[in-house]
């Protein structure tokens, strides 16, 4: 299958994420993604209810939601859904892209997942049905080799899965919160207002600082 939309289509992207917070990684994926599958539109969508992660979200989907906002700001490709923040129960993706797709008809969707997350996929509600419905887009993340992608993606899911070397940044949100915790600088590995964001509400463990 083409990387390209059917003519016709708009070709647009879902970032969905904890977010928490986001981050230079998922910045560069979602416009790597962008630039090589000809996508008009990004759409970041911070999850509400993670049903794959462990321990509910460090910082309050209000909290994930404006740092989201706050990072995509100056690129105007790119815009934040609340699509999942304000439904309630567990964000399952397929009842975001049927939302999305009753909302915007005639858009071709995908998927952008980092490597490390191929594996979620196998936990998805009806991945058959959604895997129909969209294409996804796996990109490169340090510390997830492309054999173990490859592992965990059945032969069955192939035509629908598209693979994409970005550049590589060893950032990733859990490590962001420790850092946060620690004192420790969190400039560069996040937007500057994002750094901003969370040390005037002292998020993360982060001392907190009034405004200037
Ligand atoms: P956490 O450590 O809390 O799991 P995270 O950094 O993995 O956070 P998520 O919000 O879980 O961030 O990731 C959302 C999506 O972005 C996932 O598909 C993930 O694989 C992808 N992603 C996150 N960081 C990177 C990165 N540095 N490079 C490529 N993809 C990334
Ligand atoms: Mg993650």
């Amino acid at each position: 299958m083409s990387a390209e939309a059917r003519e016709g289509e708009c070709a647009l992207g879902i970032l969905g994420g904890t977010f928490d917070p986001i981050h230079h990684g998922h910045l560069v994926a979602a416009e790597e993604a962008r630039h090589a599958f000809g996508l008009h539109t990004i759409l970041f969508i911070p999850c509400g209810q993670p049903y794959h992660k462990p321990k509910p979200p460090a910082a309050s989907a209000e909290d994930r939601y404006e740092m989201t906002r706050l990072a995509t700001a100056s690129n105007p490709h790119f815009e934040v859904s609340r699509l999942e923040i304000d439904r309630r129960g567990p964000s399952y993706t397929i009842d975001t892209l049927e939302a999305l797709q009753q909302a915007r008809p005639n858009c071709c969707w995908h998927i952008i997942l980092g490597a490390d997350a191929v594996e979620e996929i196998s936990s998805w509600k009806r991945p058959q049905k959604l895997l129909r419905q969209c294409r996804i887009i796996v990109v490169s993340r340090p510390g997830a080799p492309w054999e173990e992608v490859e592992a965990a993606l059945p032969t069955a899911y192939d035509e629908h899965v598209h693979r994409l070397e970005i550049p590589g940044l060893h950032i990733s949100s859990t490590e962001l919160r420790q850092r946060a915790a620690q004192g420790r600088p969190l400039r560069y590995l996040v937007p500057n207002a994002v750094a901003q964001y969370i040390r005037q509400h002292g998020l993360y463990g982060a001392s907190a600082v009034k405004p200037a």
